[in-house]
């Protein structure tokens, strides 16, 4: 990603004016910590949004907190010398009130309010009447109704200028990610929902600062419409989610490595290329299709079978050598074995609904 004031690679095309960043720390530890961080993040990135948490939610009591409203005048200061817009997250009434009265540029929903209606709700009347822009977290479930709802409710309160912000969802398969992206989750809500503008926070998703650049560049190229980053001064020392904050420096040459792609070219083989892949993709998906309906044909017989027979629905050792064989054949394939799992777990499910639907016909 190149800054718009330095010379840009012939080959490489210059980064959209409009990409959204905001950058800062997990949490605002110290009026030392905001201030040198934001003198840092001004230096390269002088159109960001600086952010750092003042109230955070932590997993269990006596993890940091936060240093709570007294962070609030650390962030006007910084804002003061940088000229760096400013944003926390706000999780109940008295927060909004109080950042609304500061004149903070922004606020942000967290992942473990995004879950709740109730608070949302709430925080929606708070913010009724101000014209502060709003970014709101998925919910830390994979539920997409939770986030889209946690949104119209913003909106019915009156709030223009909302944004998303795509932070992972907590999932039980082990993986490399801390929290699991699910980008399938987001291409579905970027169709419900193409006004509202996504932005990826690569930290929450990643854990790891190792991990930052590729879930970043990921995000680019599914056309995000920018980037959240945790950045600290001297990550190792934060007080909050370390393993995962970058300093300002290394955040400055990950993003400068960054591609962006574009949405499409003039170029006239490239277009006729495309053309034909995507033609082909159009065949694949024709074939996937062609085989779920034949597969649930079968299912069908083999339900009124069983039923007739009074044999049980759910066979699980035959359900276990499916998963184990397709997992396989996907694997030989170069196929990621947990999006085989989840596909099969899905065709399972639905065989299982189809084949519960015979018997109580
Ligand atoms: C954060 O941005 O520091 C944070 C607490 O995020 P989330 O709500 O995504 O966990
Ligand atoms: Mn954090």
């Amino acid at each position: 990603m190149i800054r718009a004031e330095e010379p840009t690679k012939q080959d490489q095309p210059s980064i959209k004016k409009s990409l959204i960043t905001v950058f800062g720390p997990c949490s605002a530890e110290s009026r030392e910590q905001v201030l040198e961080v934001a003198t840092q993040i001004a230096q390269y990135f002088p159109e960001t949004i600086l952010r750092a948490g003042i109230w955070k939610p932590r997993t269990r009591p006596g993890s940091f907190e936060g240093a709570g409203s007294e962070a609030l005048d650390w962030m006007l200061e910084a804002r003061e010398q940088t000229g760096l817009r400013i944003c926390t997250e706000v999780a109940t009434p008295a927060h909004v009130e109080a950042v609304l009265q500061k004149g903070f540029d922004m606020v942000w929903i967290g992942a473990r309010t995004t879950v709740n209606p109730f608070l949302v709700q709430e925080l929606a009347e708070a913010l009724r009447g101000s014209n502060i822009p709003v970014m709101v977290k998925n919910p830390i479930n994979p539920d997409l109704g939770l986030w889209i709802g946690a949104i119209e409710r913003f909106q019915a309160a009156g709030i223009q200028k909302i944004s998303a912000i795509h932070r992972g969802f907590q999932s039980f398969e082990t993986e490399a990610y801390r929290y699991s992206p699910r980008w399938d989750l987001v291409i579905d809500f970027k169709s419900r929902m193409p006004s509202i503008p996504v932005l990826c926070d690569a930290s929450h998703i990643s854990g790891d600062r190792n991990l930052l650049a590729e879930v970043a560049q990921k995000a680019l190229d599914l056309d995000y419409h920018g980037l959240m980053i945790e950045t600290h001064p001297n990550p190792d020392e934060a007080l909050s989610d370390a393993k995962q904050q970058i300093s300002p420096a290394a955040l400055e040459a990950m993003v400068r490595n960054l591609v962006l792609r574009t949405a499409g070219t003039d170029d006239a083989a490239f277009g006729r290329a495309l053309a034909e892949l995507r033609y082909r993709v159009d065949a694949a998906d024709d074939l996937i299709l062609q085989g779920l309906i034949t597969r649930q044909r079968l299912i069908e017989q083999i339900g009124s079978y069983k039923k007739e027979h009074d044999v049980m629905i759910l066979q699980l050792q035959r359900w276990e050598e499916i998963l184990k064989r397709q997992m396989e054949n996907g694997a030989d394939g170069g196929l990621d074995t947990i999006f085989v799992k989840r596909l099969y777990e899905l065709i399972h499910e639905e065989s299982i609904r189809i084949q519960t639907g015979l018997f109580n016909s």
